[in-house]
């Protein structure tokens, strides 16, 4: 049993935390929303009332936050977790961030004698919930090796992807490619539609044919052929589409900055950012499928 802080119970954080706590960890939770930690404490965890409270509870800290920005402000300064963290303690953001943030945080948390690793994931909140997420991570092998018996609590698949900041590498190159896939697939769709064939017919052929994705099959954007997805509660979350949006930039910096080619890409953040735009922030980022369709607003 380890025990362990765990900071940002959001939408995947909060069965995250909880596969920990299955797992007979001794997890203290702390998120800026009170239900979340009150729930956490329900489900046999413990609450604290605040990120550094969680974080001085854990031989191992994670957090799990939306972006760049909150976590320099929860890792960094006089009250961050590298200042108020036990001595020895190994730290692990399992958050989507920017390269550059991450290196950062990890190069700070080295100085201060802390092992730090980012850990971000894949398999959204289906993944968070049946403990079968992707792990993609960056950072010295000793804690990548401290980290894997933690991190199979909540995934299946954990993969070292080399040095400080390449778990986030890996992270956008993936969810570039998701936001490419995830419009390809609702453009298929509503030509279907248009054509007059069924969501469930072209679902029962095209997952078995070359046009197969995750999108199509692990997250369908239509309603019915895959229950647990989204599409099947009016699109709540999931995964947003700020998020999303938020990743595609990070994505077209980082290939501006290499001089990749990035077109497509670059076509779905524009989609993103219009349906953003229109008031859809908060929705599945399969959500976009409205936007395809013609039945959301374009700003
Ligand atoms: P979310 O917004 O549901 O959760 C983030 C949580 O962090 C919220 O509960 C928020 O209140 C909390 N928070 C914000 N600032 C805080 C602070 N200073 N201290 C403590 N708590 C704070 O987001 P999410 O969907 O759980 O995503 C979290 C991260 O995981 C993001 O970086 C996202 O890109 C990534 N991600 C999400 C999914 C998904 O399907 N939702 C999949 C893979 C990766």
């Amino acid at each position: 049993m380890a025990t362990i802080g765990f900071i940002g119970l959001g939408n995947m954080g909060a069965p995250m935390a909880a596969n920990l706590v299955k797992a007979q960890h001794r997890v203290t939770g702390y998120d800026i929303v009170a239900a979340p930690v009150a729930a956490l404490a329900e489900r046999g965890g413990h609450a604290a009332a605040s990120a550094v409270e969680a974080a001085a509870a854990g031989d191992i800290v994670i957090t799990m936050l939306p972006a760049g920005p909150q976590v320099r402000s929860v890792y960094l300064g006089p009250d961050g977790i590298i200042a108020r963290a036990k001595k020895g303690a190994l730290l692990i953001d399992c958050s989507t961030i920017d390269v550059e943030t991450a290196r950062l945080v990890a190069a700070t948390a080295a100085e201060a004698g802390f092992e730090m690793l980012d850990a971000p994931v894949s398999g959204g909140t289906i993944g968070a919930e049946a403990g079968t997420l992707t792990f993609m991570v960056g950072g010295p092998a000793s804690a990548f090796a401290r980290a894997e018996p933690i991190l199979k609590a909540m995934g299946r698949t954990i993969v070292h992807a080399g040095p400080a900041g390449n778990g986030q590498s890996a992270k956008i190159c993936n969810n570039m490619m998701l936001a490419v896939s995830m419009i390809g697939v609702c453009e298929g769709f509503a030509l279907a539609e248009k054509l007059g064939l069924s969501a469930q017919t072209l679902f029962d052929i095209c997952s078995k044919s070359t046009s197969q994705s995750w999108a199509m099959t692990g997250y369908c954007p239509v309603p019915g052929p895959v229950p647990a997805a989204p599409s099947n509660r009016g699109y709540a979350p999931g995964f947003t589409a700020a998020m999303m949006l938020k990743d595609l930039r990070l994505a077209q910096a980082a290939a501006g900055q290499t001089g990749s080619v990035a077109t497509l890409a670059a076509g779905a953040a524009n989609l993103y950012q219009l349906f953003v735009d229109a008031g859809n922030a908060g929705l599945d980022f399969s959500g976009i499928m409205r936007l395809v369709r013609g039945s959301a607003p374009a700003a």
